[in-house]
């Protein structure tokens, strides 16, 4: 539907999960601190889907905390892919389980993912994420081979793994995947790290034929090819070049509340509506057409949102 701003909001971010078997050090460094565990039933999941179809939603990205350790994942995407006017499914994910779980995601409807990845190092990995490098490229490996569209998001942080932007460049090399660089937000731990910006990382190209890619399926990535790359390199530029006029995008969090700004504090609880799909239509409605007309990050050098990445849904 088209919202006060005349944007077209047709992309729903939808969290399942606020618990992580990660610890990554600009999000959730001391694991899940549990603030509730009430998380969406698939039930409700799809009711909601239901009801954003219905205004025209028509894109789903299944995030969280880290949604593959939903026991009943495979189950939530296959509900979210009958319904009707669901053009696309895809999952956020830091790609640990990837590799046991994305044949039968595939077969019930997952066609994207993208994959959190800060280092190649598996040593840095261990570091930054207490986790282990070679299931996340296992699952990077497995994705690629059976041809879904994946996407890598870096965060490049001053002094922790800024050292490898070209690494993640070279990536793109040999292999049809866009690595996308993300500016680093001041929202919860993020605030304690600096980020580097899309004009920092663009003078690593100096001298490279490079291309911008227009029409880039309208999200807010602005994306470039290489010359002789099979693969591309985006950037999310929230800090330096806001995109809010293009946002096309609203949030549910996992404990059911509608978001339409990642860093606004306005958030509409769907959960006494979750079995009248008309109430929970007109909530949606009401919700998405107030969406904020833009951020306040850059004047106010922090998010307004009262939860951080993880409870809100990256
Ligand atoms: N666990 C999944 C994953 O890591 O992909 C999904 C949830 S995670 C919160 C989603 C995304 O948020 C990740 O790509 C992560 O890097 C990003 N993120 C977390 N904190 C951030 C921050 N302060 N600024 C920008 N991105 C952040
Ligand atoms: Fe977990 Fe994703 Fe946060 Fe890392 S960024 S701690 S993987 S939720």
């Amino acid at each position: 539907m088209i919202d006060k701003f005349n944007r077209d909001i047709n992309y729903a971010r939808i969290s399942i999960t606020d618990a992580c078997n990660l610890r990554c050090l600009y999000c959730m460094p001391n694991g899940y601190v549990a603030k509730h565990y009430n998380f969406l039933s698939k039930e409700e999941i799809k009711n909601i889907v239901v009801a954003l179809s219905k205004l025209g939603v028509k894109r789903i990205r299944i995030t969280g905390g880290e949604p593959l350790i939903r026991e009943d994942i495979i189950e939530v995407i296959k509900c979210i892919n009958e319904v009707e006017g669901i053009e696309d499914i895809g999952i956020t994910t830091n790609g640990i389980l990837l590799g046991e779980k994305i044949s039968e995601l595939v077969k019930y409807g997952l066609k994207r993912v993208n994959i959190s990845l800060d280092t190649l190092r598996e040593d840095r990995f261990i570091t930054l994420t207490g986790g282990d490098l070679k299931k996340v490229i296992d699952g990077l490996n497995k994705a690629i081979d059976l041809g879904l569209i994946v996407k890598v998001n870096m965060i490049p942080i001053k002094g922790i793994n800024d050292d490898e932007i070209e690494d993640f460049i070279e990536m793109t090399k040999n292999t049809n995947l866009d690595v996308r660089f993300i500016e680093l937000m001041p929202i919860g731990e993020g605030t304690k790290f600096k980020g580097i910006t899309k004009d920092d990382i663009m003078k690593y190209f100096k001298g490279a034929n490079i291309v911008k890619v227009e029409n880039n399926g309208g999200g807010p990535s602005e994306v470039y090819r290489l010359d002789g790359h099979a693969g591309r390199v985006g950037f999310i530029t929230t800090m330096s070049h806001s995109f809010c006029d293009r946002c096309n995008r609203i949030r549910i969090t996992s404990d059911g509340k509608l978001k339409t700004c990642l860093h606004n504090r306005d958030e509409y609880d769907l959960r006494p509506y979750i079995n009248d799909n008309n109430k929970l239509i007109d909530v949606l409605k009401y919700g998405i057409y107030n969406k904020y007309e833009k951020h306040t990050l850059l004047e106010d050098k922090i998010s307004k949102s009262s939860r951080d990445m993880v409870r809100t849904g990256g």
